[in-house]
């Protein structure tokens, strides 16, 4: 995989989980980093995490909520400021919501969930791509899910918030792959993140580790993902390794999403 020597990516929801993964690998390949979190204590952990395994690793973190239009703005003029480009972004935060059935599903928390997975990535595609169309190309990775390809079970807002993600991909493919802009969504089924383990909570207060380990027997690889595994497919897609793929939502699930 060739290196991110002297290319900046802005990851959203860096702090943790899939976010965090991916910044690892990046600032292992030299990468330039702008961490968006709205979580400051997380925020800080994860840059002294990544530090402690790359310590020349260049991050600049910011504690942005990526539903605020404004904050958007913030964190991409910031990022322009501080490293001159923006050479690939990964627009990954993202909520599950709580579960329930259509019918009760509490109103305040679906339009939170749409808030922050849809406008929130739309914001960040609406301020990044002027940068890359300036600079003469760049890539996106935007996050999706299983639940962007399916149905899951009360989790409406999510499963309509990711089918958003994957039309947003296809259209930010289709208006600026003519500027050098690749645009692509992964969908990753059930990886190990701190957001899967609160919905092992929710599916089963008393035993969230017996919800874990169902859900696995289901996985045709019987095992859930890891988050690593998620952050080298997105260092490929965000690499120039990775070329003339553009407006694909890829799947990383264990085979998951083929199940009948
Ligand atoms: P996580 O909860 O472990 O981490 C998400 C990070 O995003 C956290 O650090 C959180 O503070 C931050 N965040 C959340 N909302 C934010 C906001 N409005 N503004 C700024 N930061 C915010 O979750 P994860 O599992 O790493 O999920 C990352 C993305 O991957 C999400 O979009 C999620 O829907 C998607 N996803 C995850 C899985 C999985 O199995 N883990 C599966 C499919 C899709």
């Amino acid at each position: 995989m060739s290196s991110f020597n002297g290319k900046t990516i802005i990851i959203t929801g860096g702090a943790m989980g899939l976010g965090l993964a991916t910044a690892k690998v990046v600032a292992q390949k030299g990468g330039n980093l702008t961490l968006v979190d709205y979580n400051q204590e997380a925020l800080d952990k994860a840059t002294a995490e990544i530090k402690s395994l790359t310590p020349d690793a260049k991050i600049l973190g910011i504690v942005a909520d990526v539903s605020n239009e404004e904050a958007v703005k913030n964190y991409v003029n910031a990022t322009v400021a501080q490293f001159g480009t923006i050479d690939g972004f990964y627009n990954n935060a993202g909520i599950e919501g709580r579960q329930a059935p259509i019918i009760s599903y509490d109103i305040e928390v679906f339009k939170k969930v749409i808030d922050i997975n849809l406008l929130g990535v739309y914001y960040g595609l609406r301020y990044v791509i002027p940068v890359m169309q300036k600079q003469g190309g760049g890539r996106i990775v935007n996050v999706a899910s299983v639940g962007g390809i399916r149905g899951v079970v009360n989790q409406m807002p999510y499963v309509a918030s990711k089918h958003a993600v994957s039309g947003m991909t296809k259209n930010a493919a289709i208006e600026y792959g003519k500027d050098g802009i690749y645009t692509n969504a992964i969908a990753p089924g059930a990886i190990l993140t701190p957001m899967v383990a609160e919905a092992f909570k929710q599916v089963n207060p008393a035993d969230p580790q017996a919800a874990e380990t169902e859900y696995a027997q289901r996985n045709p690889t019987r095992r859930l993902g890891k988050p690593e595994e998620v952050g080298k497919l997105v260092a490929f897609l965000l690499s120039d390794e990775c070329s003339y793929v553009n407006g694909q939502t890829i799947a990383i699930d264990g085979g998951e999403s083929n199940l009948y």
